[in-house]
């Protein structure tokens, strides 16, 4: 038996020794009294009795060792700034913004919604959230007014956080806007706003409610605020993602489960070293921004690098520039990334010294085998493909190569992580598959390990139905990707069983750009499907039926149409959402009972054989989509 094989069976077999185990790797105010609590699953509940604070880990703990040392790195190739915070800095930093949250009204249990672009100011909103045990709910700065008005009605924060704008490849993307609409339309409205304003697009205060950080902040330059000792299961934020209804999930997190998890995996996953340095190229919007740049690292006394911008500009040596600067050993990143930049002229690598860096871990979406093969070659370390969710927080699948080195296998991001009792189940009878080889349901059997979702924020229905009780005849935790598995209990992921596509390592809900297209006066019907793309992975292509069609013949009047309803998607939901395509069709291929054949919709428009078609109603509805894509005079830009 490996290494590997015993640590990963201890952790099934013995779940609450082990976990007990890696408890002690961070720090309890109280320490636990149980490990595991699964008496009413599928809810587990982590590390009960005990006390602890995130930030109290992330932060406080490193002073008497670390108070110099970078604690936070904020690059932007933006406004061409670099502002680096050691542990002390930033601990005061945090207190600051922790005091203001107070001073604005937040207490332990509220809500604070983040919509920030990558700065500094962001990282300090979520520590100092999680220092006065209130929850944070950051939303994607590429979210439009329509996306963050759904979730400020959801999470109900006491105060939202954010900035003047964004900028990305130097053109200014105001926020301030966005946010002033996205309240207009919630039923619930923040009691105070809190501004950063970095002076790149004018900003109007609404008075009584807006506040200014630069002001309030030089009020509390000394104020220390001490961290609220809350319980483990206390939740520490929700993250929304889609699934497949039109309305986001906020998956919710506890906070010594996360701890725990999270250190964990910064030692036998990523083999890190307090000292050491990550370079995670996420955004705080998305989970990995929330593990990888924020929590985990801190957690283990790493120094964090936060970058805003592109990877491109001033040039693709930028990023392996940034990492022979600051000697980054940990580097983790997003495929589509990586396709950007191969793109470009491959000279960069040899440009600087990259003898600092340890490994590059990648993950969001499947990473094809040139694109791995051509990265490992240019950087010669261990490239480390890994699988997870929102949802999980930390991976499902990799190689836990601090545990054990193991061999890599392009095209699998690896092997069950310690904690996952990963399973491939048949989606039609729920029985678990065990030949190798044999596709199926990647499922988890609970509990799930600890650092993975609580519950849907106040949803607790939603959470079961959703996630497990959607396998037949079990009560098991569905991904919804489907997976394989070889002898060696290496896995393949191979693409969701449901409507959400992953754009450039991005998930979206076809539900929610289908309901956001269909708002358009003239749109009776519409569907949209992921289409495999070299660069992106996966685009939205639309296909929608006009209510009435005249004026639509020819392709200048459909172009306009289509540029159209391309910037009702920007407005509502935010460029990321906005369809590659959309083509106009006379009708959409159902099923007799009306169902939307999906599946056959994107094996056409991926030159696919569409498989069994018979309870198709309609196969003239197919067959134009077909036409309709291989003729190109039709689908000319
Ligand atoms: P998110 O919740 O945004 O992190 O998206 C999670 C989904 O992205 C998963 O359910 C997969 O469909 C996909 N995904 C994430 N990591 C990988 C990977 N390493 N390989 C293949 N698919 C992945």
């Amino acid at each position: 038996m490996s290494r590997y094989a015993d640590f990963y069976r201890e952790s099934i077999e013995q779940r609450d020794a082990f976990w007990s185990e890696q408890a002690r790797l961070i720090a309890w105010h109280t320490p636990p009294r149980q490990v595991c609590d699964y008496s009413r699953p599928p809810f587990a509940r982590w590390f009960v009795g005990g006390s602890t604070n995130l930030c109290h880990n992330a932060l406080d703990r490193h002073l008497a060792q670390r108070a110099l040392q970078p604690a936070l790195v904020a690059i932007s190739t933006e406004t061409g700034t670099e502002r680096s915070y050691s542990f002390a800095e930033l601990h005061a930093e945090v207190q600051r913004m922790a005091a203001v949250l107070r001073a604005l009204g937040v207490n332990k249990g509220d809500r604070v919604l983040i919509y920030m672009p990558m700065i500094a100011e962001a990282a300090f909103a979520m520590l100092a959230c999680a220092r006065i045990g209130a929850l944070h709910s950051v939303v994607f700065g590429g979210f439009a007014a329509g996306s963050l008005a759904l979730r400020i009605e959801d999470a109900e924060p006491v105060a939202v956080v954010s900035a003047d704008a964004g900028s990305r490849g130097g053109k200014v993307l105001p926020y301030k806007p966005l946010l002033d609409e996205a309240i207009a339309r919630s039923k619930h409205k923040p009691a105070a706003v809190l501004l950063v304003d970095r002076g790149l697009a004018p900003m109007p205060r609404q008075p009584g409610r807006d506040h200014d950080w630069a002001l309030l902040r030089a009020q509390q330059l000394d104020t220390v605020v001490p961290c609220e000792w809350v319980e483990s299961t206390h939740p520490s934020y929700t993250l929304y993602t889609s699934g497949t209804t039109g309305r986001p999930k906020g998956v919710q997190r506890d906070t010594g489960g996360y701890a725990v998890a999270l250190a964990a995996s910064m030692q036998h996953i990523f083999g890190a070293q307090a000292g050491q340095t990550a370079f995670t190229t996420s955004d705080i919007g998305w989970v990995v921004g929330h593990s990888y740049i924020i929590y985990g690292p801190l957690i283990a006394g790493l120094t964090s690098i936060l970058y805003e911008g592109l990877p491109t500009r001033p040039n693709a040596g930028v990023w392996w520039s940034i990492v022979e600067k600051y000697r980054v050993t940990h580097m983790f990143s997003a495929p589509t990334a990586l396709r950007v930049l191969r793109k470009q002229d491959p000279d960069w690598f040899g440009k600087y010294d990259l003898s600092s860096l340890k490994a590059l871990w990648l993950a969001g979406e499947p990473l094809d085998a040139s694109t791995a093969q051509w990265i490992s070659d240019a950087l010669r370390v261990p490239v480390i493909d890994n699988y997870w969710q929102t949802e999980t927080g930390w991976p499902i699948l990799a190689l836990a190569h601090a545990v054990e080195p193991q061999s890599t296998r392009f095209g699998s991001p690896g092997k069950a992580m310690y904690g996952y009792h990963v399973k491939l189940i048949d989606e039609a009878s729920g029985q678990e598959l065990n030949t190798p080889g044999q596709k199926g349901v990647l499922a988890i059997e609970g509990p799930l390990p600890p650092g993975c979702m609580q519950t849907v924020w106040r949803d607790d229905a939603r959470f079961v139905d959703t996630y497990w009780k959607s396998l037949p005849g079990r009560l098991i935790y569905n991904t919804f990707d489907w997976g394989v598995r070889d002898a060696d209990g290496y896995h393949f992921i191979l693409g969701r069983t449901d409507d959400v596509i992953n754009v450039a390592g991005h998930r979206l809900g076809t539900r929610e750009i289908e309901e956001s297209l269909a708002t358009h006066p003239n749109i009776a019907e519409v569907a949209v499907v992921g289409v495999a793309d070299p660069f992106k992975g996966q685009a939205a292509m639309a296909f929608a039926v006009a209510r009435d069609s005249t004026g639509l013949d020819s392709a200048a009047a459909r172009l306009k149409f289509e540029g159209e309803l391309m910037q009702q998607v920007d407005r509502q939901l935010g460029a990321v959402a906005r369809p590659s395509r959309v083509h106009f069709v006379g009708a959409l291929p159902k099923t007799r009972s009306g169902k939307l054949l999906r599946r056959a919709l994107q094996a056409v428009a991926e030159h696919r054989d569409p498989g069994d078609l018979s309870t198709l109603e309609d196969p003239v509805a197919l067959q134009q989509v077909r036409d309709l894509l291989d003729a190109p005079k039709n689908t000319a830009p």
